[in-house]
Parts: structure tokens; sequence; C-alpha cells
């Protein structure tokens, strides 16, 4: 109920941002007194806890990465998880140390890859409670795509192309693989005489669950409610107005933060060129 809804802030004008046309600000909702649980919380099922490990590309002893079930716009969208069912501040030293180690790791794997420019790292974590980091890989040259709107770009860009697009996962399999651990995407097995079809074997393949990553936007694991969840809220005091339209705000699970800080402006003409060399890990795949 406000009297004057807020203007429409100035990154809307930004070339990163994705829309165009006249734009008006949501009113926002009541907040809640109790937060619904995430999965993983209370009696809600843990997504990442009852995957198994087919439906990973690498899986160690302590963390899994895994891609989405199919290519989406960006060239790489990898998340990053702990076996343990621990979020980020309830990690002990050790894993806290690994996961710095995990990060680097993988940022540099997806960054070798071709066409890669820089790999944006985000935590969101407001539909899962089981930690998962994400890992977006920026097409290079696409200065449009530079900033925290990469997230929704993944959403809007035409899919890239599967047999690429499974090449890349077994090349950052691969490269982890060589600091242990076991690869499961393997690289695609081409039909030379019908070039556009292959098949691969890969970890997407197996069931990850029953519910379908189709990009970072609209991951379950970042979607605060459920599409199914019908029953009441824990004893808020909202739940009075059931159709108030006050709970119906789940469609831009992963929006919270993109556009706050300055840090994610980019600047014009910044840069370097990356080493995009392929490195030599494919060889020696560890079986
Ligand atoms: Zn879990």
């Amino acid at each position: 109920m406000q009297d004057t809804p807020p203007s429409v802030p100035d990154f809307t004008q930004w070339p990163s941002f994705p829309f165009e046309g006249d734009l008006r600000v949501k009113q926002l909702d009541d907040p809640v007194s109790v937060e619904p649980p995430r999965r993983g919380e209370e009696d809600r099922e843990c997504t990442a806890c009852n995957a198994p490990d087919e439906a990973y590309i690498w899986v160690g002893e302590r963390w899994r990465v895994r891609a989405m079930d199919r290519p989406t716009g960006l060239p790489m969208v990898l998340i990053l998880e702990s076996r343990s069912h621990l979020d980020l501040g309830d990690l002990p030293n050790l894993l806290a140390a690994e996961l710095g180690v995990m990060t680097v790791r993988l940022e540099r794997a997806i960054r070798s890859l071709d066409g890669v420019a820089r790999v944006h790292v985000n935590r969101w974590g407001d539909g899962s409670a089981h930690l998962h980091m994400w890992f977006l890989a920026r097409p290079y040259g696409r200065l449009q795509l530079r900033g925290t709107f990469l997230s929704l770009w993944d959403s809007i860009l035409p899919p890239i192309p599967e047999a690429q697009w499974r090449e890349n996962l077994a090349m950052v399999a691969a490269w982890l693989a060589e600091f242990g651990g076991r690869p499961l995407a393997e690289p695609p097995r081409i039909h030379w005489q019908a070039p556009s079809s292959f098949s691969a074997v890969t970890a997407t393949d197996a069931d990850a669950g029953e519910e379908e990553a189709v990009s970072v936007i609209e991951a379950a694991e970042e979607i605060p409610e459920p599409e199914g969840r019908t029953d009441e809220e824990p004893d808020g005091g909202t739940d009075e107005e059931p159709d108030g339209g006050t709970d119906e705000k789940s469609e831009s699970g992963a929006d919270e933060e993109l556009a706050s800080g300055a840090d994610g402006q980019p600047e014009s003409g910044a840069g370097e060129k990356p080493e995009s060399g392929r490195n030599e890990v494919s060889e020696s795949r560890a079986g």
C-alpha cells in the first residue's frame, strides 16, 4: 500500500540489463514472521542428499559437482556441493578450507574452456539448505553479459549446442579428477557418419531426481517456495488470507541481491584475455 511506487532504478538502463520497455517496481509483500523451511529442512526432503553419485559429473570423498539437466544459454553452469548436509556457515574448518580449494580449482577448470571469459561464483541458498555453490561461465566477448545479470541471461539466451556442452562437462570432470575423485562425465562419442547425432554416457543422463534443473534462475535449489507445496504457513501471522497474493512470489527465486553492490557493475573495457588453452587433462582420466 505504498502511495508512491519506487522509481525504476538506473540499472534498468544498463546495456547488461536483459529487458527493455516500460517497467514497474513490484510492491513488496508483507514480511512473514516465520520463514518456511527450505529443502532439506524440517520435514522437507533434501534433493542433494538423495541424489546418487551418477547424477554428478565429478565426485570426491567430500564434494560433488553437477550440471544442469541439459544445456542452457551459458557455456557452462555447474554446482559444487558438499557431501555432508551442511550450509555454508556450518562447515567445519576442514570443509571450509576445502571449499576454498575446490572453488579455485573449479573456477580455473571452467575458465580454461574455449570461449569462456569469466566464471562467476554465487551462493544463494534460499531454496535448499544443503550447501551448493554456483559457477556460471560468461562467454568470451559478450560484454553485455558482464556483471550480476548473468544468471538471468542463462535463461534468456538460446541453449548452447549439446555436443559442445557435453564436451565441456567432460573437460571439467577430467580436470577435477587430476586432483583426485572420480569423473563421471565422459567425452561425447561422435558418430562421424551422422554429424548431428551423437551419444554420450554422462552422469547428467542419470535421473537427478524429480526436479528438473533448467537454468540458474529456475533451479529448484533457488526457488524458495515450491510449486506443489500448499500446506499452511508455519503459524505465521499472514496465513489467514491464502489467496491474498502474498505468497505467490516464487517465480524469480534467485533474484535476491542480484543487482546490488557496485562491484557487480562492469567497467567498460575491463577484462584481460583469458588463457584459453585446453589443457591436457583429458588424456589422463582416471578410471
Ligand atoms: Zn542434504
